[in-house]
């Protein structure tokens, strides 16, 4: 793969940050030139890391920024969890978690997340050569702040990007101002109809991906499970003939799926990850749906040569994520093991099965006749359309909350929000069975007053 054509020249410029550069891997550096240790490649914050648990106790380290942590006043925490033992934040942890850390994430939050990554994903580019497509990651401060950076790393004005409508509001948001070319591809229940896709594609030849000036799609963008606000999931079958057309035209895909661990059935269907034999799939991953949303800690997967781009990213925006919440994370998921951390997801998505039925027994209630809905395989959302009326907009924006209900109004996950669209989203996230019951009544009394 020539991953250098998809890089903005804002991306292609990024260098190492000296400061980042000095945190985490110059005292590998100092030590290589010592003749002590090989100097690791940068960015080679995690070979950085593991050396430096090696350096020799009497070296004595003028090199980095960092504070003080003595002059901290926060010496220690118990946080106490649900089906484990409690965390303890001694006073040597203390000073790690609220000190600096690698821009990639810490190393065994690292480590942890690959062995699961394989385990679930077994993704066939673990072992490929780090400058053709090997599997890399790196933390995020949740998945909104890796998918931003790939935009940015990706797109320039003009170009052309291939999604599916209705979207992710948060990247619309991402994604407009940077003025990409955004083309909507068709998607149903099971997700993005190929056909549509041949189509879209049928306008350039598989070869003018190498000529810049035919402007051939970078990359596909789609939420394949439980899309935000759909509720719909890719089938296997769809990810497949897609992946096939993003090997003939070229194109990397996005595989944002926030609702990956919330799947309303078993098996988990397989993910663009688990079928990239080219090292063209980056998946965004994100625990705030299963951990905490409020911790910020997401992950993306995908080829080296673009991860690395993310970090040096990292190292001038966010540095990295919290390493207070990357040390709670792992030490949880560490106490978990693998099988904790699914036992977990399991009990979680039983919460959201029984918060979906208990809306969708609502609707059934009190809306049939007056809107459609689907039954979502995964997530939070139900997508309803109001029958009768072509805009919902006035409906939900204005009168809705004079009967006290709110939803979100559909045109905002559409590029152009002005299009008149009859849908609503619904979150079953917070609201009681007893809410969900009331809020549907009184849907049903503003569309029955409104149409
Ligand atoms: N992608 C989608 C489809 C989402 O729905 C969300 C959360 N609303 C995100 C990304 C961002 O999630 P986070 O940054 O909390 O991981």
């Amino acid at each position: 793969m020539n991953y250098a054509r998809f890089l903005t020249a804002t991306s292609a410029a990024r260098r190492p940050s000296a400061i980042r550069i000095l945190s985490e891997s110059d005292l590998p550096r100092v030590l290589a030139r010592a003749g002590v240790a090989p100097a690791p490649p940068v960015p080679g914050a995690r070979e950085a890391a593991e050396l430096m648990n090696r350096s020799p106790p009497s070296l004595i380290s003028l090199a980095t920024g960092s504070p003080n942590p003595n002059t901290f006043p926060f010496k220690s925490a118990v946080i106490t969890v649900e089906n484990g033992k409690p965390i303890h934040f001694q006073e040597g942890s203390m000073h790690r978690a609220l000190q600096y850390s690698q821009s990639a994430g810490i190393p065994e939050l690292l480590s942890w997340i690959k062995a699961l990554q394989i385990k679930l994903h077994n993704p066939p580019t673990v072992n490929y050569p780090a400058n053709e497509g090997q599997m890399d990651i790196c933390i995020t401060n949740g998945s909104q702040d890796g998918l931003c950076k790939m935009f940015e790393m990706m797109v320039n004005p003009g170009d052309n990007i291939l999604y599916n409508e209705p979207i992710y509001s948060g990247t619309l948001q991402a994604l407009q101002p940077l003025g990409c070319n955004f083309i909507n591809v068709a998607s149903d229940k099971q997700g993005i109809i190929p056909e549509s896709l041949k189509e879209v594609l049928s306008k350039w030849k598989p070869e003018d991906a190498r000529n810049p000036n035919k402007n051939t799609p970078k990359f596909l963008y789609t939420v394949p499970n439980g899309n935000n606000p759909t509720g719909d999931s890719f089938t296997v079958n769809r990810k497949k003939e897609i992946y096939e057309l993003a090997q003939k035209y070229d194109f990397l895909i996005i595989e944002d799926d926030p609702y990956y661990f919330l799947q309303f059935n078993k098996p988990w269907v397989p993910t663009f990850l688990s079928m990239d034999t080219d090292g063209r799939v980056i998946r965004a991953d994100s625990l705030s749906k299963v951990l905490s949303s409020g911790l910020r800690v997401g992950f993306l997967t995908g080829p080296k040569p673009l991860i690395e781009r993310i970090i040096l990213h990292t190292q001038v925006s966010t540095v990295h994520s919290s390493t207070f919440s990357q040390i709670l994370v792992s030490e949880l998921l560490h106490q978990w093991g693998q099988e904790g951390f699914l036992a977990h997801i399991d009990r979680v998505t039983d919460f959201y099965r029984t918060q979906k039925d208990a809306l969708l027994a609502a609707a059934d209630k009190w809306l049939s006749g007056l809107a459609e809905w689907n039954d979502p395989t995964a997530g939070m959302f139900v997508w309803f359309k109001i029958k009768g009326i072509s805009d919902a907009r006035q409906l939900i924006e204005e009168k809705a909350y004079k009967k006290e209900v709110l939803m979100v109004p559909g045109n905002v996950f559409y590029n152009d929000r002005s299009v008149p669209c009859p849908y609503f989203r619904a979150s079953f996230s917070l609201a009681s069975p007893e809410q969900l019951d009331l809020a549907c009544q009184r849907v049903a009394q503003l569309i029955k007053e409104s149409v």
